[in-house]
């Protein structure tokens, strides 16, 4: 018998969702608002409120989050943000869009977050901040950041795009200890809309401000523009979906949590190396990212037993032809290393216990 598991399933959220996300669509529908109306600010009131931020402001999307959040940083041509090579593209292109240069620093072995021991070594004298990345849904070390950043008066900015719910050292919510957090809404995040919806939240009223403007072409009053921003907003439609989500973004959170346990203990004894857990925070398995040496192989036979696995991320962005520049100059090894090895397995609340025995006895069968 073959089941078949996608690596992500946003149908059956959908259908247990069903009643309360069309009525909110078809009252987004009926009234006709469609951009910056009640949704919109009422999501960012609660998303602010969930998070134990001052300031949350929506955008169109996680990677428009992290340009807006640098631009308000007022970070530009000339300056450096050092942040991790093991990410998605966008981390990096969002340094790029406002001139400045991404300085990649190796990850840690084990969380593969960016290893904060390597940091003070990357600093230079055009240094204005440091953007960390919650990869796969794992806080990365915020206090040392944090301490870091006051020592060097450097901007902290988060990229939460898979990390919504997480919890740092200290309880904090990722996207609360930084100057800013950037939230992408991408359909298969912790907490997605459908379709693409981004938010930055900010400890500062000023750079609350700048977001709002920057996100509405450079206006906070209709027909007077003060700077050059963007079309970057998230629409009603989008804002409605993630209402409804919010109040179940704990119970996802946790079903994902339970998913997780359920792999490591069907996995424990295969050779591989599971996900380690920092346990000073708490990881929303965004992924479920091991290592596997035999890689080729576990992925044919979860390919011909028809589940889905994915490599998240084939080629760190040091080694990206964007980027050659910098490849010239630097060999990152753990971020290479774990490339080579990384493997994610099917992930998200709904996946059962049936399907993750079954992505198991794949796996035990092949190894
Ligand atoms: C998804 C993602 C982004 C970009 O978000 P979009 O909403 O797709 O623009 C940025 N950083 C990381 C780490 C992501 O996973």
């Amino acid at each position: 018998m073959s089941i078949t598991i996608p690596m992500v399933d946003l149908q059956i959220q959908y259908h247990a969702l069903q009643e309360e996300i069309d009525a909110e669509v078809a009252q987004v529908l009926r009234n006709a608002r469609f951009i910056l109306g009640p949704n919109v600010s009422a999501f960012e009131n609660e998303v602010a409120d969930y998070l134990g931020v001052a300031h949350a402001v929506s955008c169109a999307s996680g990677t428009d989050a992290l340009h807006l959040a640098l631009r308000a940083a007022g970070i530009g041509p000339g300056d450096e943000v050092i942040t991790t090579p093991f990410t998605f593209i966008a981390t990096a292109e969002a340094i790029c869009y406002v001139g400045a240069t991404p300085v990649f620093v190796d990850i840690d072995p084990y969380t593969f977050n960016i290893d904060v021991t390597r940091v003070e070594a990357a600093l230079s004298k055009r240094t204005v901040a440091i953007l960390p990345v919650h990869l796969f849904g794992q806080p990365a070390d915020m206090r040392t950041l944090r301490a870091l950043c006051d020592v060097h008066r450097l901007c902290l900015i988060e990229d939460c795009a898979q990390s919504f719910g997480a919890r740092a050292e200290g309880d904090s919510f990722t996207g609360s200890i930084g100057e800013f957090g950037c939230f992408s809404f991408f359909p298969s995040k912790n907490l997605g809309c459908y379709g693409d919806g981004g938010l930055v939240t900010t400890t500062s009223e000023g750079a609350a401000a700048r977001l709002r403007k920057l996100r509405n072409h450079g206006s906070s009053k209709q027909y007077v523009h003060d700077i050059i921003g963007y079309n970057s907003r998230l629409d009603e439609i989008q804002a409605a979906v993630l209402r409804v989500k919010l109040r179940h973004i704990d119970q996802f959170n946790a079903a994902r949590h339970a998913a997780a346990q359920r792999y490591d203990a069907l996995l424990k004894g295969l050779p591989l190396r599971l996900p380690y857990r920092d346990p000073r925070v708490t990881h929303v398995f965004h992924q479920y990212t091991l290592l596997c040496e035999a890689r080729d192989l576990a992925m044919a036979a979860l390919r011909d037993a028809g589940i889905g696995c994915a490599i998240y991320y084939p080629r760190p962005l040091h080694q990206q032809q964007v980027f050659a520049e910098m490849a010239a100059r630097e060999s990152l090894p753990v971020s290479e290393a774990v490339a080579r090895e990384c493997l994610s397995l099917p992930m998200y609340p709904e996946l059962s216990d049936m399907q993750a025995s079954r992505v198991a006895e794949v796996l035990a069968g092949a190894l």
